[in-house]
């Protein structure tokens, strides 16, 4: 035996019984069909610790149950924080696992490929030139309720999480609202890091196809320009090819009504969302979803191998990321008018290949209605529609200022956890600026996540005169969190802190009228004044129901007067623009 076959042999014997004396196994390894418990999962990244100087493990914050979320480092040099590794010129990806943790194959895959990262030393190298955080398991409440029944269409493993967490929340809704302690804590670490690219892994419902591992990009035209023609025309085809060649083809996210063949969509990211949230922030985000009907190990395999393609092409690409990072932000500060809404177009369509297998149609022994089968003894190729278009739907002149009233502390204290840079008012202020007066919004008859979530909301621009109080918060937009702030504070946006419910009180009036005693006030009203007394009587022409309601009536003609309170239905934060 040679010196050198001697030496790697020593090695490769070493780092299989570190492996073993050091708890290094997963519990995944044991029959290939288990996922790990929090408990299971935190001690391992912690013997990793203990047998490698390429790991950091942190305690990052709170959950809503009472253990701790953590982040896993792997990086060379020491380069355990931000700003050292963005000192070392090192690119950040951040990964997230078991925010739904009935999908856990990113939880087990990233312990493999943390302790492949961090044992095998021609992989370690990859660590000088990028930082990878891990979060083990992000939705601790619902990782710690397990059962082996709440997903029913998925294949294994044979026990895991719940979806909902502590609070039963669904996590991947909370990332603006932040109900949860999960969703805080999430917020510190990823301002924090600020990462230049983010993978959410999951599992898929849903259709039946070949494909073992689909991926969700975010939104190519939700994307800033630059950065979302980088992501689709470079990052992406490498991102795809790395997977190839590492032995799985991946294929984008199959959202479709049932039958691939006549169409996929793009879905439409919004900030509730992980990749969404992400985005608000220039970052490039992903998320991974396995396919549930695959073996278990299979999924776990696919997310490790896609994990490892990632962070390859992250550091192949890595000189453009900070480019086009440091360009997207910066143009997206220029624009004065900016899109707070985009829609997927069905009449617009792009195509691609796509191995499928037929869906038939039968009777349903259970309904007797119609239902489908896909029959995976027919797999066909071909191309198919892609619904890949995101158009701009809402476009909003930008303020050079939001101001926000020290009153709505929940939206401040979101807005500092956010990295969003305030200044406070010294004095009482007269402030004339544009204010919104809420014309219409619909909410649902059900809660949804905790909140009765707004839509269809519909403005109108006044410019008035309002009071603001010593310590209220002038918000400039020209900053680096720009994005967060208009697509938060601006209410037709679909994740606005108007739509979560956190300014519903000005929904509502305060003082009121008696009937009976405003009829005389309304009599004079109305002869008093011309325009007022036309709209009314136009109003009970236009509307019958209207012209039988004399609350509707008097009403109509109250909210016409001064004695109407002038803060019902206007939106308290101002926009401030330089004339
Ligand atoms: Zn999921």
């Amino acid at each position: 035996m040679s010196n050198f076959i001697f030496a790697i042999t020593l090695f490769f014997i070493f780092s299989l019984s570190e492996i073993h004396s050091q708890s290094l196994l997963t519990p995944f390894e044991k029959n290939n069909k288990t996922t790990t418990t929090y408990e299971e999962c935190i001690s391992f990244y912690k013997n990793l610790e203990k047998t490698s100087k390429l790991v950091k493990v942190i305690e990052a914050g709170p959950s809503d149950v009472g253990y701790p979320i953590h982040t896993i480092v792997l990086s060379s040099h020491n380069d355990f924080t931000a700003e050292k590794s963005r000192k070392s010129g090192k690119t950040i990806l951040l990964i997230n696992n078991g925010i739904h943790p009935g999908e856990p194959e990113g939880i087990d895959a990233s312990m493999l490929y943390a302790r492949e990262m961090v044992t095998d030393g021609n992989k370690s190298k990859l660590l000088d030139q990028i930082t990878i955080v891990i979060i083990p398991i992000y939705n601790v409440g619902g990782s710690l309720n397990r059962n082996s029944f709440s997903r029913v269409n998925q294949n294994g493993p044979s026990e895991y999480g719940f979806r909902g967490n502590a609070q039963n929340l669904d996590l991947n809704r909370d990332f603006i609202k932040c109900d949860s302690k999960n969703a805080e804590t999430f917020t510190h670490i990823f301002q924090n890091w600020d990462p230049d690219v983010f993978v959410d892994t999951h599992c898929t419902d849903g259709a039946d196809y070949p494909y073992l591992m689909t991926l969700i990009t975010s939104q190519r035209h939700k994307l800033q320009k630059q950065l979302g023609d980088f992501v689709y025309s470079h990052f992406v085809p490498a991102f795809y090819d790395k997977m190839k060649s590492e032995g799985l083809e991946a294929f984008p996210y199959i959202n479709s009504d049932g039958d691939p063949s006549t169409g996929i969509s793009d879905l439409m990211d919004s900030p509730r969302f992980s990749s969404g949230y992400a985005a608000l922030f220039h970052c490039i985000p992903f998320i991974s979803e396995s396919h549930m009907l695959k073996p278990y190990d299979a999924r776990v395999n696919a997310q490790k191998i896609l994990l490892r393609s990632l962070a390859l092409v992250c550091v192949d690409y890595k000189k453009q990321i900070f480019e086009i990072r440091k360009t997207a932000k910066e143009n997206y500060r220029k624009q004065t008018d900016v899109t707070i809404n985009w829609k997927i177009q069905k009449q617009t369509t792009d195509s691609i290949l796509f191995h499928g297998y037929e869906v038939e149609k039968m009777t349903s022994e259970v309904t007797g209605l119609e239902r489908i089968k896909y029959n995976r003894n027919k797999p066909y190729e071909k191309k198919i529609p892609f619904f890949d278009y995101g158009k701009p739907d809402l476009k909003i002149q930008r303020p050079d200022v939001y101001i926000v009233p020290a009153a709505y502390q929940q939206v401040i204290e979101r807005l500092k956890w956010n990295g969003v840079q305030m200044q406070m008012l010294s004095k009482d202020s007269m402030i004339k600026a544009e204010y919104y007066r809420i014309i219409d919004y619909k909410s649902p008859a059900k809660p949804y996540e905790n909140h009765f979530l707004h839509s269809q909301i519909e403005l109108e621009t006044i410019k008035t005169k309002r009071k603001f109080f010593k310590g209220d918060y002038l918000i400039k937009t020209d900053q680096p969190s720009m994005r967060y702030i208009i697509e938060t504070l601006e209410p037709q946006a679909p994740d606005s802190y108007f739509a979560w419910n956190f300014f519903d009180a000005m929904l509502q009036r305060k003082e009121y009228f008696s009937n009976y005693l405003f009829e005389d006030i309304a009599t004079e009203l109305l002869q008093n004044n011309y325009t007022l007394r036309e709209d009314f009587e136009k109003r009970k022409r236009d509307d019958p129901a209207f012209a039988k309601d004399p609350d509707a009536m008097l009403n109509f003609i109250y909210s016409r007067s001064k004695f109407s309170e002038p803060g019902y239905m206007i939106y308290p934060v101002a926009r401030w623009r330089e004339e």
